[in-house]
């Protein structure tokens, strides 16, 4: 392809993206397609003969659309939003672009420098001390298994990536049930193993780690001949926004010199809104913190914001200097890829400078104040409707629900076909979690074109599936 192509495809492009925005709302949020039929749509074989591009694309219009779901659609309320914001889209054109790996400062000294800049306007607008310095990882699960790591590497002295794990005493983490399972495949990947991933009990609403049986935990661990790593708490869980009182964690951890990691993937976006950041109170005193911009904040994904107290001791676990990674006479310059587990890494940073110029932080915190306040409405309608139920009350823009007419019997199995019903349905997309062992679903408000009459839509959607329904 020629330059001159290229530029005409990416003017035709351009205009399809604003298209295809302005015309989700007509869409089905989720696909509406069986297993295999996109498979089953493309050739075997790799063509040997070049094709055309107006051909690719007619292709992809009619392939691959109906097989995507669409995660900017205003009616999202599953899972998290994935937010990519117009200005996030331009800058990954420019990052696109340019195509540079930024895994040394020289390798594009822009991107490291604009990196660190932005990492300190992010640390800034969720109110972090300037105590903390921060890098972006492609993903919380990626800055959580950093984390997990620097704890083991810590509490071995620093000799576990030489010597491994056998011989030694048993490294001991602590968290609630509540965390993401992207903490268990931290500690089965950093060699900790599932059976030393002690489970500390919750309590009050909302559902924070009981810092008692926590202490208790670790003592026993102690007198029993273990070696006590480190604590993972979170601030906002994925299920139904559990969050741990941060401060006492901190100090049970002080009291035996364990290191903290905070996870608030989703939650931590909304702390640029600082009547929100009592949901964290004592951020201040853990070790590292990970929170996406991809996901509440508009930062095309992917983008996650890992911030720790001390870089000295995630470079110490990760870095590793071959001859050839060595920016000789440039000492002092940071190299990001040590501070992360791939060597590669994209120009992350310029999508965040986009965004944030171009709306300012009065205009996101506005946005996320939005979806809270239509979020809490929205649990309010369903309560007073005689058949539903809210099985937990909303943290910043989540709750959960569940569906009980009078005399129904199995209500996991009826909550379950209501979500699969309205996701069939298509006119708006939700998703389930346990409770305590019971089928509920979860509701998020957080997508960026969302508006409350969207969230009032959703109530319309809802109540009429779930009322129509065949009983069972
Ligand atoms: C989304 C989420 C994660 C995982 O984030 P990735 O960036 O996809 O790895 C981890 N923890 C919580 C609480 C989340 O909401």
């Amino acid at each position: 392809m020629n330059w001159t192509d290229f530029a005409g495809w990416s003017r035709r492009f351009a205009d399809w993206t604003a298209d295809y925005h302005r015309s989700l709302r007509t869409r089905p949020v989720r696909a509406q397609v069986a297993p295999g039929r996109i498979l089953n749509a493309l050739p075997d074989a790799p063509p040997e003969i070049a094709e055309e591009m107006e051909q690719i694309f007619a292709d992809f219009e009619k392939i691959v659309l109906p097989g995507m779901t669409h995660w900017q659609h205003p009616r999202f309320f599953a899972y998290f939003p994935a937010n990519a914001s117009p200005p996030s889209m331009l800058a990954e054109q420019l990052v696109t672009a340019m195509a540079a790996q930024c895994m040394l400062w020289q390798t594009s000294p822009a991107a490291t420098e604009m990196e660190t800049k932005m990492m300190d306007w992010l640390r800034q607008a969720v109110g972090l001390p300037d105590t903390f310095t921060g890098v972006i990882q492609d993903s919380a699960s990626t800055a959580t298994l950093a984390a997990v790591l620097t704890m083991r590497e810590r509490a071995l002295n620093w000799e576990g990536n030489k010597a491994g794990l056998t011989g030694q005493k048993k490294l001991r983490v602590y968290a609630s049930n509540e965390v993401h399972t992207s903490i268990d495949r931290a500690i089965w990947i950093s060699g900790i193993g599932a059976d030393n991933l002690v489970r500390i009990p919750v309590q009050g609403p909302n559902r924070a780690m009981n810092p008692e049986a926590l202490r208790a935990a670790i003592q026993a661990d102690i007198a029993a001949g273990h070696l006590p790593a480190g604590i993972i708490a979170c601030t906002g869980g994925t299920g139904v926004g559990a969050s741990d009182d941060v401060a006492s964690v901190v100090a049970v951890a002080k009291d035996h010199g364990l290191y903290v990691h905070l996870d608030a993937a989703w939650a931590g976006a909304a702390m640029i809104v600082p009547e929100y950041r009592a949901l964290w109170t004592g951020v201040d005193g853990v070790d590292s913190m990970v929170f996406n911009p991809h996901k509440w904040m508009g930062a095309q994904f992917d983008c996650s914001a890992h911030f720790v107290r001390d870089p000295e001791d995630l470079v110490r676990t990760l870095a590793i200097r071959p001859e050839y990674l060595k920016t000789h006479g440039h000492d002092g310059v940071i190299n990001y890829s040590e501070w992360s587990i791939p060597l590669g890494r994209r120009f992350r940073a310029l999508k965040l400078w986009f965004l944030i110029r171009s709306y300012g932080l009065e205009n996101l915190r506005q946005r996320i104040r939005n979806h809270v306040a239509w979020s809490a409405k929205l649990a309010e309608r369903l309560r007073g409707e005689p058949d539903f139920e809210i099985t937990s009350e909303p943290v910043l823009s989540l709750f959960s629900f569940r569906y009980a007419p009078a005399g129904a019997a199995d209500l996991d199995t009826l909550n379950q076909r209501l979500v699969d019903a309205i996701n069939d349905d298509g006119r708006i997309y939700l998703t389930q979690t346990l409770l305590d062992g019971a089928k509920v679903i979860r509701f998020q408000v957080g997508q960026f074109d969302c508006t409350e009459d969207d969230v009032a839509y959703a109530f319309d959607v809802i109540t009429e599936i779930a009322r129509n329904m065949e009983p069972q």
